[in-house]
């Protein structure tokens, strides 16, 4: 049994859509909110909408969630199993005189509501069976209402917002359990909030009109009112409420797209919350400094890229070890099984060191990572080199290159024959030059060199080496490649620039 004062809140998503971005914050401030206090992060299922309900979704809230590692304390409940309890509490609150059954059709309710504009009052509900003894003659379905105080007011101390007051009067005598026989949303929430032995409340301020009704069950049921915080929304930056039209807004679609769990959270940690001006939070330091003291309470901007920024910044904080796991987890589809079997060495943990500092995707490491670990010749798009202003200029880096291949392979003929540091049987027993001993540097030296004696500038002579080398004009560093690719396949693709 936990400690009964420990805080215990819960994220209570409806399965009628992929977890989107709003979800995954409401989930990680309850997340961090439990974690910072030693409490309890329950979740809880709402698919009391049989209809809408699917589970497909709720299977993509517990996958994205265990991805985002906001992982859950006790087994989730699920709604639909409990709905006989809902029921049972709506009835006891009949028993107790704080609800009653209404038999008014939704005609009549309508014609009620209809009337009350028409007379200038809000369209409400005329409370006919509030006082009723007896169902009429005839009548055989129902609603169930609650007896909400015809005066006065409630309030609670909003912990992002202070202090916020409703009337009693513009409540209704709102409905529990529909003609159906099905909860609604506010009766469901607080019976399993109750159940669940709820300290804090936190979630989207969408829901803030419902907070004072919750107030009255809380009050029916006996059960001390939780804390609540109602976070202020998200909008896209044509400052409207986010949605699919802004782009991914499902937090798996933003893993396919490479992105870290941490730099999401970061991200949306950020959103709306602050501490001092620190903007790159690892896990543990957001759950460190997490308050609701600096949550703002205006909606906050979704910023695609300062979320890109943010995720470059964290895959430069993690290891090329997890990196290479990613990629083969959530990338697999990129690679043929040859090349994926040669990712998966210490060769492709060395090759991803050398690109995770220029990438802002995991995606985009993949995706330079393939053909550097591709056995044999690339494709090369021969046409987008420039080979310099002059059309002559292209034969005298063909030599310079012819050159290059030769110094080298000379060192490599002269090395003793040490077995290779590199142990990844898939790439064969060639060394690299990195394995001879030769440097970052002394790549370059030598690249530079050369070029002096062709008279060429080290980029012209860069470009259709890195082109043939890893088959993009944009990659990680040529030297850094040359030293970690085996000699003989950089050999082979260099000497393709022959026929480019
Ligand atoms: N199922 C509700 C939603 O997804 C949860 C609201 C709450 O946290 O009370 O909006
Ligand atoms: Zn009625």
């Amino acid at each position: 049994m936990s400690n009964p004062n420990s805080v215990r809140v819960r994220f209570a998503p409806s399965p009628t859509g992929f977890l989107h971005i709003g979800g995954v914050r409401a989930a990680l401030y309850n997340w961090l909110y439990a974690r910072k206090n030693g409490g309890e992060f329950l979740l809880r299922i709402e698919d009391t909408d049989l209809e809408r309900s699917e589970t497909r979704y709720t299977e993509d809230f517990l996958k994205s969630l265990k991805w985002l590692g906001l992982q859950w304390d006790e087994e989730p409940l699920f709604q639909s199993k409990r709905l006989d309890l809902y029921k049972k509490r709506a009835d006891e609150l009949v028993e107790q005189g704080h609800a009653y059954r209404c038999y008014c059709s939704e005609a009549d309710v309508e014609a009620m509501r209809e009337r009350a504009m028409a007379a200038g009052q809000k369209p409400q509900y005329d409370r006919t069976c509030r006082e009723r003894k007896t169902p009429p003659p005839g009548a055989s379905t129902y609603v169930i209402r609650t007896k909400t105080p015809l005066e006065g007011f409630v309030e609670f101390e909003d912990l992002i917002r202070g202090t916020i007051r409703f009337e009693n009067a513009d409540l209704d005598d709102f409905v529990l359990i529909r003609s159906n026989g099905a909860p609604t949303y506010n009766l469901s929430v607080v019976v399993d909030d109750v159940a669940s032995r709820m300290t804090h409340i936190l979630r989207g301020d969408d829901h803030i009109n419902n907070t004072p009704k919750q107030l009255h069950l809380y009050r029916f049921f006996n059960y001390p009112v939780p804390k609540f915080a109602h976070l202020p929304m998200i909008l896209g930056a044509d400052k409207k409420k986010l949605s699919k039209r802004h782009g991914a807004v499902s937090a798996n679609a933003y893993r396919a797209e490479g992105y870290l769990p941490e730099a999401l959270l970061n991200f949306l940690a950020r959103l709306g919350w602050s501490h001092g001006d620190q903007e790159v939070f690892s896990v543990d330091e957001m759950v460190q400094h997490f308050s609701f003291d600096h949550v703002q309470k205006s909606s906050a901007v979704f910023n695609t890229e300062k979320l890109l920024w943010l995720n470059g910044t964290h895959i430069r904080n993690t290891t090329a070890e997890r990196l290479l796991g990613i990629v083969i987890e959530d990338f697999a589809e990129f690679f043929d099984p040859e090349t994926s079997a040669r990712i998966d060495t210490a060769i492709g943990v060395e090759l991803v060191r050398l690109i995770q500092p220029k990438v802002k995707l995991v995606k985009e490491l993949a995706e330079q990572l393939v053909p550097l670990c591709k056995p044999g010749q690339l494709e090369v798009d021969v046409a987008t080199i420039k080979w310099g202003k002059d059309p002559g200029m292209k034969s005298v880096v063909q030599a310079a290159v012819r050159h290059f291949i030769e110094l080298v392979s000379k060192k490599v003929e002269a090395a003793p024959q040490t077995p290779r540091k590199g142990k990844d049987a898939v790439w064969g027993s060639s060394p690299s030059l990195g394995d001879l001993g030769m440097s970052h540097q002394d790549v370059d030296a030598l690249m530079r060199q050369v070029g002096e004696q062709h008279g060429i500038k080290l980029g012209e002579l860069a470009q259709p080496m890195r082109a043939a080398l890893t088959g993009k004009l944009v990659s990680a560093g040529l030297f850094d490649v040359l030293t970690v690719l085996p000699w003989e396949l950089s050999e082979s693709r260099l000497k393709r620039i022959e026929n480019f």
